[in-house]
């Protein structure tokens, strides 16, 4: 990994990167190869315009906004929750996947950004599947959780925003989500900062998170109420279905 310090090709070195896998050419071949081509032209879009904004880094690769667009369509997702949005790349990925009568509560506390991929949403014809609501999640989630009518409502939620805050997040989802639902927690592998040794030389951002992160994978993998399954796309994502 790149967070040990051995000797490994200069991308690898980037806290960031797209793909935990440990070759650029493999990780480029897959995007090349059954990625870029299927991509459709909207998300290329979004992709093109937010690749030249200063916090880019935090957007979802292009591999796992397949992931997720195939994901839904697989569970026949239809009502949705997405916290973190951005500019809105896996906002958009959720919208295509949606029948046309499909909704999606994307929860975000800066609207500026994502009014930068709103025109391109509108222009796929998926913006109407969107109901968005700027503001922190936590306290909209605590009113919803208050809602009984709410409970078991969601199909399918992602959660990629503050990783301090999952575990807050995941004691009120489990209410809102439905049996059988299926919760994403993205980034849980965290730059594979999270079997890097003490002193390995990580950014401010990725330490301070890295200890929330192994919080919740500990937490999850013993939650008896979901069963989980953590991959290594993109930078990790946890699929938790509710089962009780
Ligand atoms: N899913 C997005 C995409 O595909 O581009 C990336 C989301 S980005 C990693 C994290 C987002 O979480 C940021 O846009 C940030 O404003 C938002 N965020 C941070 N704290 C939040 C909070 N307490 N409630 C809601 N959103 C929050
Ligand atoms: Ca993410």
């Amino acid at each position: 990994m790149a967070t040990t310090g051995e000797a490994q090709p200069a991308k690898h070195q980037e806290v960031g990167h797209k793909s935990l896998l440990q070759s650029d050419a493999l990780y480029q071949y897959i995007l090349e190869t059954s990625v870029y081509p299927r991509e459709p032209q909207p998300m290329k879009e979004l992709r093109e315009v937010t690749a030249k904004h200063p916090w880019n880094l935090m957007t979802t690769s292009a591999d796992e906004g397949q992931f997720l667009n195939l994901l839904l369509k697989l569970i026949n997702a239809k009502n949705t929750m997405e916290i973190g949005v951005y500019t809105g790349y896996s906002l958009l990925s959720t919208a295509l996947a949606l029948p046309e009568d499909g909704k999606i509560l994307a929860l975000d506390i800066n609207r500026e950004n994502y009014e930068i991929g709103l025109p391109i949403i509108e222009k796929a014809g998926v913006a109407h599947k969107i109901d968005f609501r700027e503001g922190p999640a936590l306290p909209l989630l605590d009113e919803m959780v208050n809602d009984v009518k709410l409970h078991g409502s969601f199909d399918f939620i992602f959660v990629d925003a503050d990783k301090d805050n999952y575990l807050n997040y995941h004691k009120r989802l489990i209410d809102l989500i439905k049996i059988g639902g299926v919760i994403g927690y993205d980034n849980t592998l965290w730059n594979g900062s999270l079997v890097a040794p003490p002193d390995a030389p990580l950014r401010k951002y990725v330490r301070y998170y890295r200890d929330f992160v192994l919080e919740l994978n500990k937490a999850l993998a013993v939650d008896p109420r979901v069963e989980i399954c953590q991959l290594p796309v993109g930078d990790g994502i946890t699929l938790c279905r509710r089962i009780s």
